[in-house]
């Protein structure tokens, strides 16, 4: 079943409004067994969504149009359906008596322009809004020989999800045939989302009824796995049978395969080996420590750490030479070093992890630019030292070095 979904409206046209209400729309179908083939921003003008509409119907089964169901002028969603159709537009005693009732209930008389809300396209169902005057529509036709549904809906978020949800979601399951999704989200840090598909499209190629998205962002590459079946079991067999043989290929890449976050990861393997760590942050300012302290529970392995901006700071409370500083150059391998031997020192912690770098955009030169880190781990036997020339804004970089170390002290557990 493939469905199009229809966002009216001029204002999601300027750059100040946004069409948030389709990607609740795409995940509800897409639960359904539903795939959602195309996305169609209308302004409010009748002939343009005539125009929509008719292209719709002739290539999806169901037409999802949202929004241009006021009582305003520009509101033209009924009308243009109706046109698209073929069919007339009445106005409904009922919904028209319900309209002033409510008007009275709270003691103003309504405007003309508000029976508006009462037309009903021809044959098709009323859907109740409960958050608003603006009811919804729901048709199930035939065009040309083929069966379709097509759906109004309010455009307000508050409005439109409550009655997706009551009114069209029960429809939909009658409507349409059973169907049950299957998904995995499996994770890398820092591998290029080139050669993550190099490695895996001769994989998962080959499983045609598993959807495959791979998702880009800053050091991190997430491979989306769904599969949509009649029965739920065949759909998880599936989707898991790809799963182990994209694992396989990947092995430690994977950092999650269950959708955990990088912080989540780390403070698991070091909950369950009992280990701890402690940071001393120069670029980073503390970022790792934000993100490990974020996860609930993470003082049970995370002791603390100290941002340690300035030389002085690096050698007060990382203990780090301040010859050394002064020789190799606060931004060094040496210096990386010496801050995570430093701080694990200090605090007593299995881990140790010394950042330093060259954030940007200033602060750069010709032997050091900008984007230079140092990411070093000391497990009290040996300190390893990665060393990262980072593209990017001042934020990226910074990020980068983050997402380094935690993938660092999750590697040292593999
Ligand atoms: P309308 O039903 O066209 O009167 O829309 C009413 C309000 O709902 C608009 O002013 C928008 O703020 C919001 N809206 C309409 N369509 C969308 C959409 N696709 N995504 C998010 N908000 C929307
Ligand atoms: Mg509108």
């Amino acid at each position: 079943m493939l469905a199009e979904i229809i966002a009216v409206g001029s204002e999601l046209l300027t750059p100040f409004r946004q069409d948030t209400n389709s990607l609740f729309l795409t995940e509800q179908l897409n639960g359904l067994g539903v795939t959602v083939t195309f996305k169609t921003i209308v302004g409010d003008r009748r002939a343009h969504l005539v125009q929509a509409v008719s292209i719709a119907l002739g290539r999806t089964d169901i037409v999802c149009v949202m929004g241009g169901l006021g009582p305003t002028e520009d509101d033209l969603t009924r009308e243009a359906v109706g046109e698209a159709l073929g069919v007339r537009v009445r106005r409904n005693g009922d919904l028209l008596a319900a309209l002033y009732k409510r008007f009275a209930e709270r003691r103003s008389s309504m405007p003309g322009n508000n029976s508006k809300q009462a037309d009903v396209i021809d044959g098709a169902e009323v859907l109740p809004n409960a958050n608003g005057t603006a009811p919804g529509q729901w048709l199930d036709i035939v065009v040309g020989k083929h069966r379709k549904l097509v759906i109004l809906l309010p455009g307000p978020p508050s409005e439109l999800k409550p009655l997706f949800i009551a009114e069209c979601l029960p429809r939909l399951k009658t409507a349409l045939p059973p169907r049950h999704i299957a998904r995995r989200v499996l994770k890398m840090a820092m591998l290029p989302e080139s050669e993550v598909d190099a490695r895996l499209a001769p994989i998962y190629t080959r499983f045609n009824d598993v959807e495959t998205t791979i998702l880009a962002h800053v050091g991190e590459v997430q491979l989306h796995l769904q599969c949509a079946k009649t029965i739920l079991e065949v759909a998880q067999a599936r989707v898991q049978e790809l799963a182990s043989r994209v694992e396989e290929e990947m092995e430690d890449d994977i950092f999650s395969s269950n959708g955990e976050s990088l912080e989540q990861i780390v403070l698991y393997y070091l909950e369950i080996r009992g280990a701890t760590v402690a940071l001393a942050e120069s670029c980073t300012g503390g970022m790792v420590a934000q993100r490990l302290t974020s996860v609930a529970g993470s003082s049970r392995s995370f002791l603390g750490g100290a941002v340690v901006y300035s030389d002085a700071l690096k050698t007060e409370f990382a203990d780090v030479p301040e010859e050394l500083i002064e020789e190799k150059g606060a931004v060094s391998r040496e210096v990386a070093e010496a801050l995570a031997h430093g701080i694990r020192r200090r605090t007593q912690a299995t881990l140790g992890v010394g950042i330093t770098g060259i954030a940007g955009p200033t602060g750069g030169s010709d032997t050091k630019p900008v984007g230079l880190v140092y990411i070093a781990l000391d497990d009290g036997k040996e300190i390893s030292v990665c060393e990262k020339n980072f593209r990017g804004d001042r934020e990226r970089v910074r990020w980068l070095a983050t997402q380094q170390a935690l993938d660092m002290i999750r590697r040292k557990f593999m």
